[in-house]
């Protein structure tokens, strides 16, 4: 029996009926390097895992269809660490316009994309503006990023970057979802690599938040901090918590757009 929320095990037919209520749920991930331990879909993993167990959570509560994850996003500052494929910018706010166009075309009004990686924010943002905003389709658009899920007393019993790039919070979480996939840092590279990724930009957070730099990644490792002790715990309990917070959220776009 096809699973009722999820897209791609649908036919058009029932597609067709359920469009005009169900909220289109789209997972945005990245292929791009994740410094020497982390697999290079981190983000897709992490997107896909969290979309598949908060439509699961509200799926007696809203209808949602699951859209098949897009693999690749704005990554183009990944690529000369190499392990990385890239959609330029326009390219990318083009893919997700497409996307949005066709959900719409094919008697969608409603639609959350569920975002797994940064760079895809701003293009996410512009896409979301062109397709209602521009293009004035009949459509409500949610743009999620994932981490804006995690609550603030998480946030700050961190002591890494939540959830930065390939450093300690993205490691909890791949060691969740697939512990095999995370390599432990290699012994004669474990000092340089750590003094590589701890080489930092001689920025203030709030100069990198608005000013782009030339080479600002290639100033580390590519990554944010080094995930020398990745904990499954703590990443099992981080996504269970952002699951339910997701969740919560597509009741209220639900509640919102109807
Ligand atoms: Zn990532």
């Amino acid at each position: 029996m096809p699973n009722e929320t999820s897209f791609g095990e649908l036919t058009r037919e029932t597609l067709s009926e359920l469009s005009a209520d169900a909220i289109a749920v789209v997972p945005l991930g990245a292929t791009e390097q994740h410094g020497r331990q982390l697999p290079t879909a981190t983000d897709t993993m992490i997107a896909t895992h969290l979309a598949e167990r908060s439509v699961r959570l509200v799926a007696d509560e809203v209808k949602v269809v699951l859209c098949p994850t897009v693999p690749y996003g704005f990554s183009e500052h990944h690529v000369p660490f190499g392990g990385t494929i890239s959609l330029d910018n326009d390219t990318y706010i083009r893919v997700l316009t497409s996307i949005g166009r066709s959900l719409s075309r094919s008697g969608f009004k409603r639609l959350i994309f569920l975002n797994g990686h940064g760079g895809n924010v701003a293009p996410g943002s512009a896409a979301a503006d062109r397709l209602v905003t521009e293009l004035g389709l009949d459509l409500a658009v949610g743009l999620l990023s994932y981490w804006e899920c995690i609550d603030e007393r998480t946030r700050a019993a961190f002591t890494m970057p939540a959830p930065g790039h390939a450093g300690g919070f993205e490691a909890a979480l791949i060691s969740a979802l697939a512990a095999d996939l995370v390599l432990p840092l290699p012994q004669d590279q474990g000092s340089s690599a750590r003094d590589d990724a701890a080489r930092p930009l001689n920025v203030s957070d709030e100069m990198k938040g608005t000013t782009r730099f030339p080479n600002m990644w290639q100033a580390s490792d590519g990554v944010t901090d080094i995930p020398a002790h990745p904990d499954p715990v703590l990443g099992a309990e981080l996504l269970e918590n952002v699951s339910i917070a997701i969740a919560e959220y597509v009741k209220q776009f639900d509640a919102a757009t109807r």
